[in-house]
């Protein structure tokens, strides 16, 4: 114990003298924060520094082993590092799927060169990563997918096409799901691979949202050549490795949408800017019960959370019951969405133009953006199939 508090001071001392001053308070909103990649643009200069000293001491990925670029911290060092940053009020010096979804699997199944080659890059926040999985007839019935990968001595020759590739037009490498028997059992015969977005018959093509951005992309792959050694585990048996990918995407989502980003206020906050309090208090009772139930379960689902990351043994990964984490949080972001769109009024159906603060025209935006939170990741139906079928073994 001992031992924890002085590295919880020598920590604290250690962020204090490193963090840039600019980026202390900073609240990072949806989809935002340091993705990394050689894309990569820092309108704000100090984000890059704060990746770069952090990175350094492997603390982009705190728990990873030490040969692979990571901190080599042990899962209570791990925590009081995220406690200290909190207190900070230090954005992370990086995000995305290289750190949440790839790394994790690659240290569970990848081979020893494919961990020197990626993990430490991954670190460093140099190479952004995607996910390509889903294809026109496959999202659901993922496994159901067609794009082919033929084998033609060292290499796989693919062609097919994925979509909803989210960040694939800012990603430098992406993950993805291959048929590579078509005449096995669909599930047999899927293989994952790894493919450098600069190959040769690469095509990204970016679809417009609903919230107006346009995050998702359709990715074309004609004659595209990926080295047999970019496989993960072993060909045709990919299929047990994407199921523990979408554990850890899942386990992301959850945390991300449920407990984490795009507080630049307190629903509390916008309830005293919008509407009419009676002193302290609320002056609509429906509507303040609604926000209290939301506090509350948004209270519980954070503590929930904490608290199955603190028992889960150190290095174990996230099996299915992390499909209840994901419904749970995403369904609970939604609630907030809706809830911050009542409060704002007709404040939060703007779309663009004068008579609207950006943080307005944001609420409509991230409102739209929620309802895609129960798709992503796999549907909420699909969750409930997996949680009664794999937690609860109910027959089928
Ligand atoms: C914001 C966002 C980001 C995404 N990012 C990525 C990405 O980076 N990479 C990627 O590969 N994919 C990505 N996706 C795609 C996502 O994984 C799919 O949209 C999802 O798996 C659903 O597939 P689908 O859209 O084809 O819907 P469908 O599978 O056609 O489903 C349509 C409806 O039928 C229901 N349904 C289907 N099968 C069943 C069943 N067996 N039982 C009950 N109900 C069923 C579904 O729940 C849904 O309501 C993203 C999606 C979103 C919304």
């Amino acid at each position: 114990m001992a031992d924890l508090e002085t590295f919880r001071a020598e920590t604290r001392k250690w962020l204090l003298a490193h963090a840039p001053a600019s980026l202390r308070g900073m609240v990072l909103g949806l989809g935002e924060g340091n993705w990394g990649g050689r894309k990569a643009t820092y309108p704000n200069p100090d984000m890059k520094v704060w990746l770069e000293v952090m990175a350094e001491r492997g603390w982009t990925a705190p728990e990873w082993p030490t040969q692979y670029g990571g901190g080599g911290l042990t899962k209570d060092e791990a925590k009081i590092l995220r406690e200290e940053l909190a207190a900070l009020k230090l954005p992370p010096p990086l995000v995305g799927f290289g750190l949440t979804m790839i790394g994790p699997i690659l240290l569970e199944y990848g081979t020893e060169e494919q961990k020197r080659e990626h993990l430490p890059k991954i670190v460093r926040g140099e190479i952004r990563w995607c996910q390509g999985y889903s294809e026109p007839g496959a999202g659901s019935d993922l496994a159901s997918l067609q794009t082919r990968a033929v084998r033609q001595g060292d290499y796989f020759v693919i062609n097919g096409q994925k979509i909803w590739t989210s960040y694939a037009n800012l990603s430098d490498w992406m993950f993805l799901l291959v048929r590579t028997d078509p005449t096995a059992e669909k599930h047999r015969g899927i293989t994952f691979l790894l493919m450098d977005m600069a190959s040769p018959g690469v095509e990204v093509r970016p679809i417009k949202l609903i919230s107006g951005s346009s995050p998702f992309c359709e990715t074309f792959l004609t004659d595209v050549l990926v080295p047999v050694k970019n496989v993960v585990g072993k060909i045709n048996e990919g299929w047990t490795i994407a199921k523990a990918l979408l554990n850890h995407e899942r386990t992301m989502i959850a945390s991300a949408f449920g407990t984490g980003t795009g507080r630049r206020r307190t629903l509390r906050e916008f309830a005293r800017k919008y509407l009419e309090c009676d002193g302290e208090r609320l002056a609509d009772t429906a509507l303040r019960h609604r926000m209290a139930q939301y506090e509350m379960d948004a209270l519980a689902f954070k503590l929930t959370t904490d608290r199955a990351r603190d028992a889960a043994t150190a290095g174990l990964p996230p099996g299915p019951e992390s499909s209840m984490f994901k419904i749970y949080g995403t369904e609970l972001n939604q609630r907030r969405q809706e809830l911050l769109v009542s409060i704002a009024g007709p404040q939060a159906l703007g779309w663009e133009g004068p008579g609207f603060a950006e943080e307005e025209l944001a609420l409509t935006r991230d409102w739209l953006r929620s309802r895609g939170n129960t798709i992503e990741g796999g549907t909420s139906e699909i969750q409930l199939n997996i949680i009664a079928k794999r937690v609860l073994g109910l027959p089928d």
